[in-house]
């Protein structure tokens, strides 16, 4: 199949450029973007020019930041194309709930993707707690906004997100694996003196789960998450790759790299099946976090 890409900037290039020259489902047919192409791919500067001059490609993945990308997506839908998101879906709830009525009316299918979830050890950590009964757990997501964002004022920007920009990735982990659903009580979030998004945000969820997201982590970055049931102690390390069952390993393998691979996998799937995926899970508890967050302005943040 042949597909178009939206958004040549750092995500693009780094995971999806690469994701589908490895595939045989997968032809990188176009991209759109106003300053970035890829060798040998016919580029494009707008979505409505791309769409029409090329009715031929029938699939389009949008590597945007949130808050320029439901225009894109929109155009998309309406012209038939199949539509597949990068993480998280849009700037707002509406906004994607209105992109899956419009993808049922045409026919199409939308993917909304959580890369995270494609982790080694997420579905062996699903499997694990399926049956269990949750009574504590720890998220500790702390990472370095420089080295994984650089320059990228947008983060900071409203529907930019902050700091839930990869926390949305643990959650997106956490809605996947617990066996039953869980609620935001409150949170705290922390936003530099010159930004609208927070910097940190420390959460409490149900079942006795809390979250530490922290964009200020230098040296070693820490993407866990650990959890106590009514049967023992579970964790996952390494954005879902290493799986830890009481205190040993179990499995899983620390790379990043088959994520894209799967999530291109998938979409060819749900073509295929002519199905959709949409879960909105993890995008509920970063809406409830700016809804009940206590806000705490902090120092200052420059890139
Ligand atoms: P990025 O490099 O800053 O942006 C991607 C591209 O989007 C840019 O090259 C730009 O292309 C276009 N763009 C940026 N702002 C725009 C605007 N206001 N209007 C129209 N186009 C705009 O960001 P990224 O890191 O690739 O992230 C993009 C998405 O991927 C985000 O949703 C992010 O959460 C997700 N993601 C990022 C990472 C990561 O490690 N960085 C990992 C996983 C997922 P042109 O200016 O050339 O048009």
């Amino acid at each position: 199949m042949k597909v178009a890409l939206v958004g040549i900037g750092k995500i693009a290039l780094d995971q999806h450029v690469p994701a589908i020259a490895a595939s045989d489902d997968w032809d990188l047919a176009a991209t759109v973007s106003r300053n970035g192409q890829v060798e040998g791919v016919e580029a494009f500067a707008d979505i409505a020019t791309m769409l029409s001059a090329r009715p031929d490609i029938e699939v389009v993945s949008l590597c945007l930041p949130p808050a320029p990308r439901f225009a894109v997506a929109e155009a998309v839908l309406h012209a038939g194309r199949h539509l597949m998101l990068e993480k998280p879906p849009g700037a707002t709830l509406a906004e994607v709930h209105a992109l899956q009525a419009l993808a049922a009316a045409r026919g199409v299918t939308l993917y909304a993707t959580w890369h995270s979830r494609m982790a080694h050890a997420v579905a062996a950590a699903r499997r694990h707690l399926a049956g269990r009964r949750i009574t504590g757990g720890r998220i500790t997501w702390r990472e370095d906004v420089r080295k994984w964002h650089p320059g990228q004022d947008w983060i900071f920007e409203p529907g930019g997100m902050g700091v839930f920009d990869p926390g949305i990735n643990a959650l997106s982990i956490l809605t996947e694996i617990l066996p039953m659903p869980v609620r935001l009580i409150a949170a705290d979030l922390d936003v530099p003196s010159n930004r609208q998004g927070p910097i940190a945000a420390r959460l409490t969820l149900s079942h006795g789960i809390e979250a530490d997201f922290d964009f200020r982590q230098e040296g070693p970055q820490t993407w866990d998450m650990e959890f106590v049931t009514d049967r023992g102690h579970i964790a996952l390390r390494m954005g879902g790759n290493l799986l830890e069952i009481d205190g040993a390993p179990a499995g899983g393998e620390d790379t990043i790299m088959d994520e894209y691979p799967a999530l291109y996998a998938r979409m060819a799937d749900l073509v295929r099946n002519m199905a959709s995926d949409v879960d909105l899970a993890p995008m509920v508890l970063v809406a409830d976090a700016f809804t009940l967050g206590r806000r705490e302005t902090v120092a200052p943040f420059e890139f």
